[in-house]
């Protein structure tokens, strides 16, 4: 393939928030765009007013930032081929549609809605279905069935209409060669004479997108599945323009975690993830809609989760840096079924790239983000705790979970499990001896620690196991965790040894309590 000239666009229509589909779209086209040395633009597809919901575009351009997908054009960016909002390029759908009026390759239909109604109606009486095209444009009324003095007359009088696509009058299969599919064929009779521009007369969706894509010199169409029907339409209208068409490729689908349909947002809601990449708030309910970038993914991680949804790279890897995407990015790698998503391995991703950050950078996100779960800490203990902890989650925020972290375990906290299982009777006695051993520590040190303790466990004859858990339940009221030596020496002796006293406390009277 020619590496000249590649232009690619993702052309949202602000409706709503960016599903990740959406993101993945938009991370297929720059990816395409970089691996080939093209341009990657941004168009906003804003025609269909009715649709129209506030913050919608800024969303989108927030959501492609944080992704760290880059324009070289676009919405807010310019660019040679602009404006890049379809509600400022009517004048060259004014003109697209007068130009297919004179070749006679579009028409215009003065049909009322109740007049189309009737029609399908009729039709389902027979147990048809209606479609306005060369069988049926002769029973209706416009430039094709009517005299052309009615014509003028309708236009005189002010009718409002619409102007149609001619499909050909004559049954053909209309061919397209999709990039990742290959030979799409459709026969034409399947095809209906699409409106191109509405009563209203603003364009849809199917003439301003042909005719921007035309004007930008796209030279591929990288888009989600859904838009596969209408691509034969496409293909008719750069032919009545006498436009080349660009090369199409179409995405997969990306499915539910139990590949049955299209993931939707619904299916976060019941299974507790986002779908979006970040944050929501819809500003008619104030509804929000959880986004990736607040529950605590990374964009990296959030990115390369997109990617191997759909695209793989024909080896092994799994972790791909945008740049590494880039360079490894083809169409042809693309898969033709759907991606299953799984929020396991979303996961996976995030703690991937937890595991791989500087601990330094992770600890000041962690104290910043501090007060929010009701914690002061500063940067040597927040540094601490990341060393302690970063293997054991899969989101920074986790951390706060493990409130002993940050206070004493109080009785209500205790795991009372552990403590009847594993808190013998003779248990307290081995702690006490355990906190006079430690008072005796002079260099408060994990590694100092742990040898103390081996040496203590040996001269009393004990197993890890008699005295480590319960000195982990004393510390923390729990049974799991990082390493105990290093975590008394965040707390320091003082904190310790007062710890395993309350501690000491507290599993005497939930013994008591509980009669065990
Ligand atoms: N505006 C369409 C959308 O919202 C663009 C489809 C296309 O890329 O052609 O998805």
């Amino acid at each position: 393939m020619s590496q000249q000239n590649i232009r690619v666009r993702f052309a949202p229509s602000p409706t709503g928030p960016l599903h990740m589909g959406g993101v993945r779209t938009a991370l297929y086209n720059y990816l395409f765009a970089k691996a080939t040395g093209g341009k990657f633009i941004l168009r906003i597809e804003d025609t269909d007013r009715s649709r129209f919901v506030e913050g919608a575009e800024d969303y989108i351009v927030e959501a492609l930032k944080w992704c760290g997908l880059t324009l070289d054009e676009g919405e807010g960016i310019g660019g040679d081929f602009g404006p890049y909002k379809q509600s400022l390029r009517s004048e060259l759908y004014n003109k697209a549609v007068e130009d297919l009026l004179e070749k006679g390759k579009a028409y215009r239909a003065f049909d009322t809605p109740d007049e189309l109604n009737a029609l399908r109606q009729d039709a389902e009486s027979r147990k048809e279905v209606f479609q306005y095209d060369a069988k049926t444009r002769g029973t209706c009324r416009n430039d094709l069935s009517l005299s052309s003095e009615e014509v003028e007359k309708l236009l005189a009088e002010g009718t409002p209409f619409v102007v149609r696509f001619k499909t050909p009058d004559f049954a053909e299969d209309v061919v397209l060669i999709d990039e990742i599919r290959g030979e799409v064929n459709i026969s034409s009779t399947v095809l209906d004479d699409k409106v191109l521009m509405k009563t209203d007369g603003l364009p849809t969706y199917h003439l301003a997108n042909i005719v921007d894509d035309h004007h930008m010199e796209i030279s591929h169409v990288i888009r989600g599945e859904e838009w596969l029907p209408s691509a034969p339409l496409h293909v008719l209208l750069y032919r009545a323009f006498n436009w080349d068409p660009p090369r199409f490729a179409h995405l997969p689908l990306i499915l539910k975690p139990k590949g049955n349909g299209k993931l939707s947002k619904r299916d976060g809601d019941a299974g507790g993830f986002p779908v979006f990449p970040i944050e929501w708030k819809n500003h008619q309910t104030g509804n929000i809609s959880a986004g990736y970038r607040e529950y605590g993914y990374s964009p990296e991680a959030f990115v390369n989760m997109l990617l191997m949804l759909g695209w793989n790279p024909g080896d092994e890897r799994e972790k791909f840096s945008l740049e590494e995407a880039a360079n490894a990015f083809s169409l042809d790698r693309i898969v033709k079924s759907g991606a299953r998503f799984s929020p396991d391995k979303a996961r996976w991703f995030n703690e991937l790239y937890l595991r791989e950050s500087p601990h330094e950078d992770l600890a000041e996100s962690l104290a910043k983000m501090a007060p929010k779960f009701g914690v002061n800490i500063n940067s040597n203990q927040a540094l601490s705790i990341v060393t302690m902890m970063i293997e054991r989650v899969s989101f920074l925020g986790d951390i706060f979970e493990s409130k002993w972290l940050f206070e004493p375990p109080s009785k209500e906290t205790f795991n009372l499990k552990m403590v009847k299982k594993k808190w013998k009777d003779e248990t307290a006695s081995y702690i006490e001896d355990l906190k006079v051993m430690l008072e005796g520590i002079e260099d408060f040190k994990a590694d100092v620690i742990e040898g103390e303790f081996k040496a203590f466990l040996e001269s009393r004859e004990l197993g890890f196991g008699q005295v480590l858990l319960p000195f982990r339940i004393a510390l923390t009221g729990s049974g799991g965790g990082p390493s105990m030596f290093e975590f008394a020496e965040f707390l320091g002796k003082e904190t310790t040894l007062s710890r395993i006293e309350k501690g000491l406390a507290t599993v005497a009277s939930i013994k008591k309590e509980l009669k065990v």
